[in-house]
């Protein structure tokens, strides 16, 4: 507990208890006075006093006449019954806010309102009738926004993680936290002073542990009326109605009509009270009215059957062509990516990779690999004396060339700035000197023009292979002999072919 307790102290942001909460207790622990004082502090706040008598007025306590004053309210509804509402407005309004996170603290209040009145209404059916139902249910998950708060990046994550493993919220926290909200909850109710027969069950509300005797019936009161809460804000909440209706039935013995009806009431006084909270019920309405809707809506769906299903056909040849579109798109840009911009050649990372297939099928399959390594000769010579848009088109055009003179299964790539490779799968040594020899030749026979000149150049170049048996040759020794032939080309006086043999 002590973990939870540096949660709730090292933060900054948490609320205190509220003021008038702390007050609204200390004057309902007085056994004699309670009644006035208690009158006094709410009719203090006329705002709180005035949401306090609509809730009372309201048909969820389905009071014998209206109550006008507050004083009135608590003669009708008892001392504990009106403190809990006022408890339940003063704690509320302090845990509201916008988060920019995506923490949605209105669903998370809707869903607390509605976890109230359903706990009130089933303790009533149930005829375990118990003052302390609605503010018990209300602020059972209240752990939450209180992890929220003091953590946010860390509860987001919970969020996250609970949709992704399907897991339930406590289980999640706990492997993030150490602890969950029940805990959390239950702990700081009990700090800000409420009493225990509130924060008890709460410890208990997901049906794990063992509450004490005293708090069984409230903490199994919590269990079901989250489970109809979430009937109306979970995810698949109409699938959850057979799970209530089997656990109503044979756990209390509630008629399937009875259990009907109490699922459509905790809709419509929840949106009642909701307006109370100032909180937009949304698109909330009884369960029998949203089987109804389904229906007509079936209905409507049925008439226009045949419209639809035209419509489908229509729709499903425009997918079908957006479809082959989108491929014929991605195919490009992923050939784009892998594209020398300036010459059209293959880049240097498509090299890499081709070099790594090639070199472990040739040593698989004991087939020659050869390699072509070749460099402009006096390259920045060209760019200094006709510019550099001129050595641009050079480096086009005699990649064309080669590009041209090469077999369909060769990888011709620009190896960095005015230097390339050739890898040649199925070749051997030889045959790669004959065509290095070749390019050679046809470089230097070029003459590109390039806006009014006629630029010769010549090549410099580095044959390299490694042969079916001999012993396994890595990429680098291939690389690394090619560019050695190559600088022995350069320093043998250029425009010249040298060969290597691996060691
Ligand atoms: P060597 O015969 O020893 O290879 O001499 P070199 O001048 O060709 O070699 P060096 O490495 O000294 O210079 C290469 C030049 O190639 C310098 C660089 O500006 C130029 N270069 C590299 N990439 C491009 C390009 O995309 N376009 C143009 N126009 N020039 C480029
Ligand atoms: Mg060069
Ligand atoms: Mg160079």
């Amino acid at each position: 507990m002590s973990s939870i307790e540096s949660l709730i102290k090292d933060d900054i942001q948490l609320p205190s208890p509220p003021a008038v909460a702390i007050r609204i207790l200390e004057s309902v622990k007085k056994d004699d006075a309670g009644y006035d004082e208690l009158a006094g502090i709410i009719s203090s706040d006329p705002a709180l006093a005035a949401k306090i008598l609509k809730v009372a007025n309201s048909a969820a306590y389905a009071l014998p006449q209206k109550a006008e004053s507050i004083q009135k309210a608590i003669a009708v509804m008892g001392v504990n019954a009106l403190k809990n509402i006022a408890l339940s407005f003063v704690i509320t309004k302090d845990l509201q806010g916008v988060s920019e996170d995506g923490f949605d603290f209105e669903t998370f209040w809707k869903r607390s309102v509605t976890a109230g009145i359903a706990a009130d209404l089933f303790a009533v059916l149930a005829k375990r009738g118990s003052d302390d139902a609605f503010v018990t249910g209300l602020l059972q998950d209240i752990g939450i926004v209180i992890m929220y708060l003091c953590r946010p990046d860390d509860y987001m994550r919970v969020l996250d993680e609970k949709n992704v493993a399907e897991e339930p919220v406590n289980v999640v926290e706990k492997n993030i936290f150490g602890f969950d909200h029940q805990e959390v909850g239950s702990e700081i109710l009990k700090m800000w002073g409420l009493p225990e027969n509130i924060y008890g069950p709460i410890r208990y509300h997901h049906a794990n542990g063992e509450p004490t005797a005293e708090h069984k019936a409230l903490a199994d009161t919590l269990i079901v009326a989250d489970k109809i809460s979430s009937v109306y804000h979970g995810s698949h909440g109409i699938d959850k109605i057979e799970d209530i209706k089997q656990i109503l039935n044979v756990q209390y013995g509630i008629s399937e009509n009875e259990i009907e009806n109490l699922i459509d009431s905790v809709a419509s006084r929840t949106i009642e009270v909701l307006s109370v909270f100032e909180i937009d019920p949304g698109d909330m309405r009884p369960y029998s009215q949203i089987l109804q809707d389904a229906n007509k809506e079936l209905g409507r769906l049925n008439l226009s059957y045949e419209y639809l299903l035209m419509k489908y056909k229509d729709e499903k040849e425009r997918s079908a062509n957006l479809a082959r579109k989108l491929k014929k798109r991605n195919e490009e840009l992923r050939k784009m990516a892998l594209m020398d911009g300036l010459t059209g050649l293959y880049n240097h990372r498509h090299f890499q990779d081709s070099m790594d297939k090639e070199i472990s099928r040739a040593t698989r399959y004991s087939r020659p690999l050869s390699v072509i390594m070749f460099d402009l000769d006096h390259f920045k010579k060209i760019n200094d004396s006709y510019g550099h848009r001129a050595g641009d088109i050079v480096l086009k055009q005699i990649s064309a060339k080669v590009q041209e003179m090469v077999r369909a299964n060769d990888i011709v790539a620009r190896y960095g700035g005015e230097e390339f490779v050739i890898i040649l799968p199925e070749t051997e040594l030889k045959g790669a000197a004959v065509l290095a020899e070749r390019i050679r030749l046809a470089v230097e026979e070029m003459e590109i023009a390039a806006d009014t000149h006629k630029i010769k150049a010549t090549v410099s170049l580095g044959v390299s292979a490694c042969l079916p048996g001999e012993k396994k040759a890595s990429k680098t020794d291939i690389l690394d002999a090619a560019d050695a032939a190559m600088y022995n080309s350069k320093n043998s006086g250029r425009n010249k072919l040298s060969l290597a043999k691996i060691k």
